[in-house]
């Protein structure tokens, strides 16, 4: 049991202890996601009972209006003075995916170089995008991350295709980054797979290594999200709030699908 766990070791007896600011200036400084977030979703006890939600963010907790999309393609025409002659699919990939394939498909080399300095341009790029377009957190989610804290059993990450630092500027910009802890993201992986398995690694040194995948609940909006959930042996709700209708993702066959979360009530019996 997390309760049960040690207290954590310090390099030296002799070395004193961080107090106050100065342990949380040392968490901050260690360039992670899970410590610099968890304001309103602290670390919860780890107990057999607990579970563990993974959310999507695109088309799941969010819909950005298409700002996400205007802002790489237009650092893509921007950093490489081309213009856009073909689109490629977003839904479900990860960023990483989805910037190799944008290089490939307009005959420009896929380097480490190229990659950063289009990655440096779309962040740059994404907060005005997102003041620009018409988005909106969908129907539901404020509720329902409402009631999931209050049951007090329940981690909530995230489970994105994002990269990190634009899903940071992403849930920030609808008042949503401080409600997640920890989660796994688009950064390295090419394949929506790898980011779960990222993410229930981070689960895992979130609430404890006893963490069990079927107490893991992924929250999704595309075949690709039911998929990768079962590479990690969670469980998962499908929501039809981005691209796919009710019937496309059911033939995903995810624990669940629902037409959106305004009534999440399905969801939170199966959570028992
Ligand atoms: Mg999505």
């Amino acid at each position: 049991m997390y309760a049960n766990k040690p207290p954590r070791r310090h390099k030296s007896d002799d070395e004193p202890r961080p107090q106050g600011s100065d342990l949380k200036h040392r968490q901050l400084s260690r360039g992670s996601f899970r410590l610099r977030s968890c304001t309103k979703s602290p670390r919860v006890p780890y107990n057999s009972l607990m579970i563990t939600c993974l959310f999507d963010i695109d088309g799941t907790l969010l819909a950005s209006g298409g700002a996400g999309k205007a802002a790489l393609e237009l650092a893509f025409t921007e950093t490489f003075h081309t213009t856009l002659r073909t689109q490629i699919p977003y839904s479900g990939r990860t960023d990483r995916a989805i910037m190799r394939e944008l290089l490939h498909t307009h005959d420009v080399e896929y380097s480490p170089a190229n990659r950063q300095t289009l990655m440096s341009a779309y962040l740059a790029l994404l907060p005005d995008s997102l003041n620009r377009h018409q988005g909106r957190v969908l129907p539901g989610i404020l509720a329902l991350l409402d009631e999931l804290r209050r049951r007090g059993n329940i981690a909530l990450g995230l489970l994105t295709g994002n990269v990190r630092a634009g899903a940071r500027v992403k849930l920030g910009h609808y008042g949503l980054f401080e409600q997640f802890a920890f989660g796994g993201f688009g950064d390295r992986h090419y394949d929506r797979d790898d980011v779960a398995r990222e993410a229930l690694g981070e689960a895992k040194t979130h609430v404890g290594p006893q963490l069990s995948p079927d107490r893991v609940w992924v929250i999704g909006d595309t075949p690709l999200d039911v998929k990768c959930a079962r590479a990690i042996g969670a469980k998962v709700v499908a929501v039809a709030t981005g691209v796919h209708t009710v019937e496309q993702l059911a033939e995903s066959k995810p624990d669940l699908t629902l037409r959106d979360l305004a009534d999440p009530s399905p969801f939170l019996e199966m959570l028992g």
